[in-house]
């Protein structure tokens, strides 16, 4: 039978969690003709970039893993990240995906030659594909903060995700600017380890604190003589995640329910005055919700200070602020967040008709249904704009993206196309639809955030999980330009 078949040539950018996904359930589906490129020496993208003190998985494990390789022995509700990492290298080992990955190989440039994508790698390496699939991660360029003096900071000072281990932390003064979710992860290891933590906080968040229990060695022994258990625990959190769906979506008792839940959680901080400067301004969940195993504990601490004073500048020993106040530093740490709009960018791509992705998202990132751009075909993209990221499962949200791809590829393998992309009207009644339900959501209640483009739109799925699912299951062949022998 699969002597019928064409194998096509698929390139995957990126070994992360998303490659890792498609490249198991390519070789489940019996392609095995792809290569992923990766520009690191190791596999497992932001979770093995990653590696700063405190990372964990705010959502829980048994949710947070491919419903194809579910993992019995996670040590904890919310594994750490070096546990992550290691699962997903172990996936890749164990379904052979790590046999096609090159590591070191940065794309450079991805353009459309003779019929199929031509992908040059930053060393001048070309090499042809039929499919190329960008699985590059949302979150993996870092923001460096633009304040003045940064540079002339005369200790050690790096951004989370390079984080120098190299830097004794211990007894030492170490400042951290930033207090999203990784600066609260770093908050909660640093403090008792750290001599001084000094914490900028520019905008305070907020903080659902809760408790992360480890899995005892009967229940990880019950998880392994009984597999069903990890589908009924896996299915189980889904259920429970996607029960907040309502109060994300639209105003109604669900929201003011959860919003009163997340505000009561402030009444653990005793000092009124630090309870005020840990008070948002804007609606609870309209920004990423931090979930946290002791935030409120960490910043009641002597040793932990909370500054709410803007920074004026950074000096040789330290962080002055506006108030004059000179907050001095053995170690600064910028805990600052990522350019979450570049997707694939620094790649430049080119379509057919020599429009590069910089012109087609001049206005803005734009994909149809979070996967496909128009005028660039047998081109997908995991998580691009609008896909459902946010306090969620992005290893569930892979999975709906690329068994959407795969319908595609397996048409082509087939011989029923030879190139798809979806159509620039699609696409445009995506964004109608978007646009008309985002106003509901509390992402658009007001406030700033990763999730807000640059246009000021937010890019994230104004629907619930079950809708993206139902969406990305449902080909519609007349949203798509499709062209080969058999298309019709
Ligand atoms: P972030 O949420 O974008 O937070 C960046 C922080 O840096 C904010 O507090 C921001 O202040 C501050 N900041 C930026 N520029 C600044 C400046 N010039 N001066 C002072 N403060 C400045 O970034 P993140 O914490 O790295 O988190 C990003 C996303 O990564 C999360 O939302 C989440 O999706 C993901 N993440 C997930 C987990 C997990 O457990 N699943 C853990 C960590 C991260 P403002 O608020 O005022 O902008």
């Amino acid at each position: 039978m699969s002597d019928a078949l064409r194998q096509p040539r698929i390139a995957i950018v990126g070994a992360g969690m998303s490659g890792i996904c498609l490249g198991a359930l390519l070789l489940d589906a019996g392609i095995a003709s792809f290569t992923i490129f990766e520009k690191a020496e190791d596999a497992g993208g932001t979770w093995c970039e990653n590696t700063y003190p405190g990372i964990a998985c705010d959502v829980p494990s048994r949710f947070y893993q491919y419903s194809f390789a579910r993992n019995p022995d996670w040590t904890r509700v919310m594994a750490p990240g070096a546990e992550i990492n290691a699962y997903l290298t172990k996936v890749a080992g164990d379904t052979g995906v790590d046999t096609h990955i090159r590591y070191d190989a940065e794309v450079a440039s991805i353009d459309w030659g003779d019929g199929c994508w031509s992908v040059t790698l930053a060393d001048g390496e070309q090499a042809e594909f039929d499919f190329v699939v960008s699985a590059t991660g949302i979150l993996h360029r870092p923001r460096y903060p633009d304040i003045a003096g940064l540079d002339t900071f005369a200790s050690p000072s790096f951004h989370s995700a390079r984080w120098d281990h190299d830097v004794p932390l211990d007894g030492r003064r170490i400042g951290l600017i930033g207090t999203g979710s990784t600066g609260a992860q770093i908050v909660c290891d640093l403090a008792g380890r750290a001599g001084e933590l000094t914490v900028f906080q520019r905008t305070p968040h907020w903080v659902m604190q809760i408790g992360n229990p480890e899995f005892s060695r009967f229940t990880k022994r019950l998880h392994r003589r009984f597999p069903q258990l990890d589908a009924l625990t896996y299915h189980g959190w889904r259920l429970f995640i996607e029960s907040f769906s309502p109060a994300l979506l639209r105003p109604g008792i669900a929201r003011r329910f959860a919003s009163w839940q997340i505000r009561r959680q402030l009444r653990q901080v005793e000092d009124p005055v630090l309870r005020a400067q840990l008070t948002p301004d804007f609606e609870p969940m309209c920004r990423r919700l931090i979930i946290s195993i002791g935030y409120y504990d960490a910043v009641q601490r002597d040793d932990v200070h909370v500054v709410a004073t803007a920074i004026e500048r950074v000096e040789p020993d330290g962080v002055r602020t506006t108030d004059g106040v000179l907050h001095p530093c053995d170690v600064l740490v910028l805990a600052t967040g990522f350019d979450a709009h570049a997707y694939l960018r620094p790649i430049a791509m080119t379509g057919p008709d020599g429009t590069t992705l910089e012109e087609a998202w001049a206005a803005g990132p734009r994909a149809y249904r979070s996967i496909a751009l128009p005028g660039f075909p047998n081109f997908f993209m995991f998580m691009g704009p609008n896909s459902p990221v946010g306090n969620y499962s992005l290893i569930a949200i892979a999975e709906a993206q690329a068994g959407h791809m795969l319908e595609w590829i397996g048409r082509w393998r087939r011989g029923e196309l030879d190139t798809v992309a979806p159509t620039a009207a699609a696409t445009d009644a995506f964004y109608g639809e978007v646009a008309a339900a985002m106003p509901d959501t509390v992402w658009a209640t007001g406030c700033t955030s990763w999730y807000v483009g640059a246009s000021g739109q937010v890019e994230l799925y104004p629907w619930a999980p079950k809708h993206f699912r139902a969406s990305l299951a449902e080909i519609r062949d007349s949203d798509f330009v499709i062209t080969g022998s058999n298309s019709g």
